[in-house]
């Protein structure tokens, strides 16, 4: 390779697209960029594991030091754009965790792979090798960090696992930013949301918050909001029905949550919704923040980043209606 080729960096954390085994993801990054030998005709290539798990494992701790590596990485002028290997479960919240602290205009792309590498169709190799063209095209600079998986380009802010198939990688109600065609990255669209250089959720802390999220169902009861309210928890996004629904019982006990200092936030179960403020439930009266459309694994990050900025629910409103 040219010593003018683009600079990636490759940093690994595990998933199936390393899993040669049920339990343990035990391709090193270095096996995982070996196995693809076109990779290193289209860049020039580093690799750095930084952590080797199922993404169920994936922990706050592994997203801030993929954060500091990112940002010291990209404020490299040689290096071009990063790429982030993870496993598929919890992709959607790294990618989106990176959306909002990373500081640079530069390409960082998520992918992983719905096959593991010893199945029949396995798409890690070329999962990673879109992820690689793509993070060293000039178009994919400002666009914040991208996700891809099964040639289509996703927003990270918009995108969510929603099946076990090779298409499960969707943005609902919004759709992918663009496609990867025989190498080429094509973009159709850009997003509108604060993302990357110009977020207000730049880290500025070495550990975030507790927030917790908690599930809505008919018949649901206080007690788990109440318990988190005395537990340490700084935070609850309510996954509630509907336009981010809760029962009576439910709105009484955040209410009374709120006056003691706990931020509530109501998402939605729903796939898709941009939850809408003072509709069923008085958002104004009682203090709660409306997740706008992130689903409530993405607002529960949001949240945890704007709390260590804030706890003033006007200003938390604020970051959920611009990012
Ligand atoms: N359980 C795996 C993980 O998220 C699934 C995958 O990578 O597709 O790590």
């Amino acid at each position: 390779m040219e010593s003018n080729a683009p600079k990636i960096l490759i940093l690994t954390t595990g998933g199936s697209i390393a899993q040669t085994w049920p339990m343990d993801p035990t391709l090193s990054g270095e096996d995982l960029v070996q196995a693809i030998p076109e990779l290193r005709d289209m860049a020039s290539i580093s690799v750095e594991q930084v952590a080797q798990v199922l993404s169920s494992d994936i922990s706050v701790e592994d997203w801030l030091k993929l954060a500091c590596r990112i940002n010291s990485a990209l404020s490299e002028d040689d290096i071009q754009g990063v790429v982030v290997t993870h496993g598929t479960d919890t992709l959607e919240e790294t990618a989106y965790f990176l959306n909002l602290v990373v500081e640079s205009e530069k390409p960082v792309v998520v992918v992983g792979a719905m096959r593991r590498p010893y199945s029949l169709g396995a798409d890690g190799s070329a999962n990673l090798s879109n992820a690689v063209a793509i993070a060293c095209n000039p178009n994919a600079r400002g666009k914040g960090v991208l996700v891809t998986l099964n040639s289509e380009i996703h927003s990270a802010r918009d995108v969510t696992k929603t099946t076990s198939n090779l298409d499960a990688f969707k943005a609902p109600g919004l759709g992918p930013l663009g496609y990867v065609k025989f190498a080429n990255p094509l973009f159709f669209r850009m997003p509108t949301r604060i993302h990357t250089w110009a977020s207000k959720l730049h880290l500025s802390s070495s550990s975030l918050p507790r927030v917790a999220v908690l599930y809505s169902y008919a018949g649901v009861t206080p007690d788990l909001l109440e318990a988190a309210a005395v537990s340490g928890y700084e935070g609850v996004v309510w996954a509630g029905t509907g336009n981010g629904n809760l029962p009576k019982p439910l709105r009484a006990a955040a209410g009374e949550a709120v006056r003691r200092g706990l931020v509530f936030v109501r998402a939605s179960r729903v796939n898709f919704v941009v939850v809408e403020r003072n509709d069923e439930a008085d958002d104004d009266t009682l203090g709660f923040v409306t997740a706008d459309s992130l689903n409530p694994q993405k607002a529960r990050i949001l949240l945890m980043l704007a709390l260590t900025k804030t706890t003033d629910p006007a200003k938390i409103q604020e970051f959920f209606d611009t990012h």
